[in-house]
């Protein structure tokens, strides 16, 4: 008989299922900042087109024309590739990150992950090899060492450096063993020669050690209660030949809770609690994972099995098995560190060989704290303790979500691993959830940002190399767009308010309108996207974390911005200018002269570009400390630009549609010059930069 107590979305399960449901909407720091950025855009263009259009009305240039340039200055001065480029950059990334392991559910968190500050994982399996191999046995005040490596069930028993076989007077270790291998899910596969083991590794281990002192019958088993992280126990009742038996395996703190005797020489006796704990800590602090192992014979009639029964054990042993640190996960360590990105352990494992592990790791940080001293600090508390604090032990899911939302109460951008159905929360609130694929359950890849494919700690730290990848690609094609858009806008401008004293400029723009949309479009597609292919730079997780306070429009953007489009518009002008005099210096304006003038002017825009392409490639290196060869998708978007825009200049039936005519083809001795001026300025710029950042 029960009581139901609470149905549906009120339920603990539907708790989590809700919480599933609840697609949380999706910001990251990159898309805020993009909100931002594109606001300040918006408002910045809106106000060039206004004051363009109502200079151009003033100094008496057509209604229809004026509002034609104002548009089309502002549809160019508009980066619409951008959102594009920005959504093909996370895809590129996403495919980089799952060749190496690391699989993108939500796009956005390809960037996040490049600004990672915290990366907070769990110890077993992804730090470590999860591949258990039980070493050391303590069983009725004895101590035993155990050879053999890996899943394969040969090795010995070793007491007092002899090797003594377990089922001779040896009755406490046979119990251990026994109990080990009938409360287990996992079993043992050979195959050509080799063994392996399906299910937990922790109880694969305890299978093996069973295995090598020959123990292979399973008996009956009656009822169960699954291991649950919280629980810290799995215990299980199984038929015998008079009496069943309840064997139970778990943290040797919580299953002595449950303990009042021992087993010594094969007679229940006085339970050795201190003993046994201070024999635990011992193994413990080698870095061993410890399993508590005690049983109880209940009567025949007795079928089924509850937490209840679990009172009045008899203690039979300890296992302690070794989980290698990974040698990927040593190096990783290593490189989130250099990278500026603080690595946290979080796990359900013993304090001190949590704390074991990290320091093999390299993990540092003040001590370890326990998930019951963790239970009783107040929010405050562990604020201040998760900035000293980088291991956690004996944790239960809820703490890992508490930890993570102090870390980021301190401002941190937190990457959170899990792999149970109670991490799910915890994965929701991190800034970048980590599911594991192979061991980890749907609920928590359904709640993950990304998925590891291996449960690989190193595959995390090269993930975030191809976030911050992604964002140096985007900020390339950003810093690269912008400033020509505001040299098309400057131009156009330009020869608006300077009409009054240039006559020529108030008869015609230097570039039409059809031509400044033309520009933009091929700027877009033919430059500024195989840029996103730029290969990777060196030492990209050398630097610290890029601030995710940082604006785009920062003061490096205005600088270039400034520059590029001062050498554009400067050489758009001169082109004309020098070109074009000559048609209105006689009694009759020379239209077709005019129009040669501005087809010369939009070459040398297109020439300006072409050179700033190239140093471009590079945000603050200059152009000449790598090949030009490096991205081809580039070489081969300046050969479509020169010719399509040759053909512009050149072929009759786009000479209509562009509004352009053939000009001589000596103009090209000068036009071939204006490769420079925007790639010159921004290597000045840069050289400006390095020799400031030198003193
Ligand atoms: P972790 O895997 O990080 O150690 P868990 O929450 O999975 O964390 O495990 C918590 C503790 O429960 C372990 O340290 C161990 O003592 C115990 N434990 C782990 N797996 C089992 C199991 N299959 N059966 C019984 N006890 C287990
Ligand atoms: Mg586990």
């Amino acid at each position: 008989m029960g009581i139901v107590v609470a149905t549906g979305e009120n339920t603990e399960f539907g708790k989590i299922a809700k919480l599933m449901r609840e697609t949380r909407q999706i910001t990251t720091p990159l898309m805020r900042k993009i909100a931002a950025f594109t606001r300040f855009l918006i408002i910045a263009v809106l106000a060039l087109a206004t004051i363009n259009f109502v200079a151009q009305v003033i100094f008496d240039y057509p209604l229809v024309y004026s509002f034609l340039a104002s548009v089309s200055l502002a549809v160019a001065a508009i980066p619409e590739m951008l959102p594009a480029i920005l959504a093909a950059i996370l895809a590129l990334a996403a495919i980089a990150m799952a060749k190496r392991n690391a699989l993108i559910r939500k796009l956005p968190a390809a960037e996040t992950l490049g600004v990672a500050t915290v990366i907070c994982s769990d110890k077993t399996g992804t730090l470590t090899k999860n591949q258990m191999t039980v070493v050391r046995i303590y069983a009725g005040g004895k101590e035993y060492k155990v050879s053999g490596v890996g899943y394969e069930p040969d090795g010995e028993f070793i007491f007092e450096g002899y090797s003594i076989n377990p089922a001779n007077a040896h009755p406490d270790l046979l119990g251990t063993l026994n109990a080990g291998f009938q409360c287990n899910d996992a079993s043992l596969v050979s195959e050509r020669e080799k063994t392996d083991i399906i299910g937990d590794p922790t109880e694969g281990a305890l299978l093996v050690s069973a295995a090598k002192a020959g123990i292979s019958q399973r008996s009956k088993r009656l009822d169960e209660i699954p291991f649950e992280s919280e629980q810290q126990y799995m215990a299980t009742l199984n038929g015998g030949q008079d009496e069943n038996y309840i064997y139970i395996k778990g943290s040797p703190e919580r299953v002595l809770r449950m303990c009042h005797s021992q087993l010594t020489e094969g007679h229940t006796g006085a339970l050795k609690r201190s003993e046994v704990l201070a024999e635990a800590d011992a193994m413990a602090s080698e870095a061993l994972r410890v399993l508590g192992i005690a049983y109880k014979p209940v009567p025949k009639t007795q079928s089924s099995l509850s937490s209840e029964d679990l009172a009045g054990l008899t203690f039979l042993g300890l296992q302690g098995m070794i989980d290698p640190p990974r040698e990927e996960a040593i190096e990783a360590v290593r490189k989130s560190k250099r990278a500026g990105i603080r690595p946290v352990m979080i796990t359900g494992d013993h304090a001190q060989t949590a704390l074991a592990i990290a320091r093999q790791l390299g993990i540092t940080g003040e001590g370890v704290v326990t998930g019951e001293e963790l239970a009783r600090m107040s929010d405050d508390e562990l604020y201040e303790t998760v900035d000293r604090v980088s291991v956690f032990a004996r944790v239960a899911p809820e703490h890992k979500l508490r930890i993570t939302q102090q870390l980021q109460r301190r401002g941190q951008i937190t990457a959170v691993t899990g792999d149970g159905v109670n991490d799910a929360p915890a994965l929701k609130a991190a800034d970048i959830g980590i599911a594991m694929g192979i061991t980890g359950t749907e609920v928590s890849k359904e709640a993950a940002d990304m998925v590891l494919a291996d449960d690989n700690f190193a595959s995390i730290v090269n993930a975030v190399e191809e976030g911050r990848h992604a964002w140096k690609n985007l900020e390339k094609a950003i810093l690269y767009t912008l400033p020509t858009n505001g040299g098309q806008a400057l131009l156009v401008m330009g020869a608006v308010l300077l009409a009054p004293i240039v006559v020529l400029f108030s008869l015609r723009l230097p570039l039409e309108p059809i031509q400044i949309l033309w520009v933009n479009l091929f700027d877009s597609v033919f430059l500024t996207m195989p840029l996103m292919m730029e290969p990777k730079e060196k030492g990209l997780l050398d630097a610290k974390p890029r601030s995710p306070k940082e604006k785009i429009a920062n003061r490096l953007f205005f600088i270039r911005v400034g520059l590029v489009s001062v050498a554009m518009a400067g050489t758009g002008f001169i082109v004309f200018y020098y070109f074009g005099s000559p048609a209105v210096s006689g009694p009759v304006v020379n239209e077709l002269l005019l129009t040669q003038a501005q087809t010369a002017a939009l070459m040398s825009v297109v020439m300006v570009h072409i050179g700033f392409i190239f140093t471009a490639r590079s945000t603050y290196d200059s152009a000449f400390t790598f090949s030009p060869f490096t991205n081809k998708w580039i070489l081969w978007g300046v050969g479509i630009t020169l010719v399509i825009n040759l053909a512009i200049a050149y072929l009759p039936f786009l000479n209509s549609l562009f509004r352009t005519a053939p000009f001589p083809a000596e103009w090209w001795l000068l036009l071939i010059f204006a490769l420079f001026p925007g790639f010159l300025i921004v290597e000045m710029e840069k050289l400006v930069r390095k020799r400031l950042k030198k003193n």
